[in-house]
């Protein structure tokens, strides 16, 4: 019986097409974000029954031998199918778009999918129990157990893939995600309407003073009216926040290796860890991964919703949000404003010369010392000048995109 599943499992997610075995992966349409399911050949398999490739194995878990094709969870094979496709497509896009030498040279990477656990660099894996993780992605770092450790856990791993599995959380348990965004546009309109509504009392005031004649109403009336803009004002604020909720979905989940640009992201993280180190998010590091996952995709808008696997936020690559300090906070790593900032660039420079100067860019950047307003803006000038045409006017057009985006 159980053979018979084995083989109906297999029969339902591949098939062989003049001896290529072809596998159900999710896809999104061309141009579009809607996602739909398509057999699909499978580049560089080294196996002839699990998912093993030239550049990525794809294992469950902790464990380190590859996925059976004939695994008898047959969403884990639409799972695996879909990440190495995806991978071997980001692997693609580096070396065919980018000329990356990183992508052709790297050695196999191992995607880990439904793993809970939490990295350690010391470890590789945290403990089970310790705070499981669910509904996210990451890439990490090579290591090596420390020489004390005992033979048992003794371990050595090259740069890996991890998915976590989806969770259907309340939303409700994710606390405060921060003010919703019209709130957050409410907010910045505050401080200049209160000093234009100061100018204007002052103003009437001193109209009252000197040209009585001229005025259309009394001045306790022009009042009330000013009073009203702002009273006005205060409600919108304030039924804004209330409003939050609606703003919000009931539940959370977010399945990320059913996600293709977070397969992009990741693979970005990978190849951009010569210099930003994988060791934690800071919104330069997530900036950058976005970029190329966007550039990839072409698309204006990154990790758009997908049916029964995520429901979680898109990213804008055209969001119009003007610099503030907040947004070098690591807590805000997760937010899409570097994303905006680098796309602008893309556009200020054309597709090709705006790829060219961000990923030249990262050679004067890394993990532990890089800001958006300094250090990221500085390593895309300093790029320019090495990759640019003509490096005066177009770091010219570079200020110009900068003072834009409130720099
Ligand atoms: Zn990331």
């Amino acid at each position: 019986m159980k053979i018979l599943i084995f083989l109906i499992s297999l029969l339902l997610n591949a098939h062989s097409f003049g001896g290529e075995k072809e596998f159900k992966v999710l896809l999104r349409k061309r141009n579009s974000y809607v996602t739909y399911l398509a057999f699909k050949k499978l580049p560089n398999l080294l196996s002839n029954d699990s998912f093993d490739g030239k550049h990525f194995k794809i294992v469950l878990g902790k464990t380190n031998t590859p996925i059976p094709f004939f695994h008898e969870n047959e969403d884990l094979i639409l799972k695996a199918a879909t990440v190495y496709y995806h991978l071997n497509d980001a692997r693609n896009f580096w070396i065919q778009k980018m000329g990356s030498e990183m992508a052709q040279s790297l050695q196999k990477i191992t995607v880990r999918l439904e793993i809970k656990n939490q990295f350690d660099e010391l470890g590789h894996f945290a403990h089970d129990n310790r705070n499981p993780q669910y509904n996210n992605a990451l890439s990490i770092p090579e290591g090596e157990t420390p020489e004390w450790v005992p033979q048992s856990r003794k371990d050595k791993w090259f740069k890996e893939i991890w998915y976590r599995p989806m969770k259907i959380i309340p939303t409700k348990e994710l606390g405060s995600l921060g003010p919703n965004p019209l709130t957050l546009s409410l907010m910045a309109l505050q401080n200049p309407l209160i000093s234009f509504l100061k100018n204007e009392v002052n103003n009437r005031i001193a109209r009252e003073f000197f040209y009585r004649n001229y005025l259309k109403r009394p001045l306790l009336e022009d009042l009330f009216r000013y009073a009203g803009t702002y009273a006005l004002f205060k409600l919108i604020h304030y039924s804004s926040k209330r409003g939050d909720q609606l703003f919000k979905e009931k539940y959370y989940y977010l399945d990320t290796a059913m996600v293709p640009e977070i397969s992009y992201h990741e693979y970005a993280h990978i190849i951009l860890s010569e210099n930003l180190q994988m060791t934690h998010s800071t919104p330069v590091n997530e900036g950058l991964a976005d970029y190329f996952a966007a550039a990839q995709t072409n698309l204006t808008k990154i990790y758009a919703s997908v049916p029964k696997r995520s429901n979680s936020a898109t990213k804008n690559t055209r969001e119009k949000k003007k610099y503030t300090h907040w947004d070098e906070l690591n807590r805000n790593a997760s937010s899409d404003f570097t994303l905006s900032v680098l796309w602008d660039v893309r556009e200020s420079l054309g597709e090709k010369m705006g790829n060219s100067v961000i990923y030249e860019a990262r050679k004067y950047l890394s993990t532990d010392r890089s800001n958006i307003s300094n250090e990221l803006l500085n390593a895309i000038l300093r790029a320019c000048e090495v990759k640019c045409e003509k490096p005066q006017r177009d770091k010219l057009k570079l200020f110009e995109t900068f003072s834009w985006k409130g720099f």
